[in-house]
């Protein structure tokens, strides 16, 4: 008999300015997996100028919604790379109801699921704050007021709600993201922890030990 996969599927959903990118990535770190974020990918076409680059560039600039038909294909073929067989760090993506069903899809062709969403809240003003000081340190294209509140007024309208459809499923923790970088990693890891989801040290599995 072979020694169960131990897996970490995790969502890390939040507003933007909420963090959840740097806390997407010590998660992976911790649990040995690839933080898998849309948005960084896209980027990296942008700035290469590859096809699929040039396809979303005007998009994302206005801080709208790549098409869940593009995106999700991204996501999959990146998910079926080998580094993320044992699991994820998904940040930015599922964005809405289309990529939340494209997403189950998925993993349910692979006999997978989702082990937990961290929902990272953050009061609005803050997340405010925090990306306009993002604009001064690293000049992102789309952290101009104009767009920063078309991207928020987004994450409200489309993304928030599905955080609805895992509060179902019993897979969400919210977890208060107002606090030192490390003071929020914490947090994180004791919801993860509370769910027998362990971080895993040097390969070995913290789950089962
Ligand atoms: P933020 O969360 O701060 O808006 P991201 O880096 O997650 O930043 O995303 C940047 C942009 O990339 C989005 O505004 C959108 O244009 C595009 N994008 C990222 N993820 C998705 C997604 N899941 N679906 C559609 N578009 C996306």
């Amino acid at each position: 008999m072979t020694a169960p996969v131990p897996s970490a599927r995790f969502l890390i959903v939040g507003p933007q300015g909420s963090g959840k990118g740097t806390q997407g990535v010590l998660v992976a770190e911790a649990f040995g997996v690839p933080q898998v974020a849309t948005g960084d990918i896209f980027r990296e076409n942008v700035k290469g100028g590859t096809e699929l680059g040039k396809k979303v560039q005007a998009i994302i600039e206005a801080g709208d919604l790549v098409s869940d038909e593009l995106t999700s294909e991204l996501v999959r073929d990146r998910l079926e790379q080998p580094d993320a067989a044992g699991g994820f760090v998904l940040d930015g993506y599922p964005r809405n109801r289309g990529q939340v069903d494209d997403l189950d899809a998925f993993l349910a062709s692979r006999g997978e699921a989702l082990d937990a969403v961290i929902e990272l809240s953050v009061p609005r003003e803050e997340s405010i704050a925090r990306l306009r000081q993002r604009a001064l340190d690293q000049g992102r294209t789309d952290d101009t007021e104009e767009v920063i509140a078309n991207r928020l007024a987004i994450y409200e309208r489309e993304t928030a709600p599905i955080l609805e459809v895992y509060r179902e499923r019993g897979i969400v923790d919210e977890v208060d993201g107002v606090g030192t970088l490390e003071e929020v990693t914490e947090r994180i890891f004791e919801a993860l922890a509370a769910r027998g989801l362990s971080v895993r040290h040097n390969g070995g599995n913290g789950a089962a030990a």
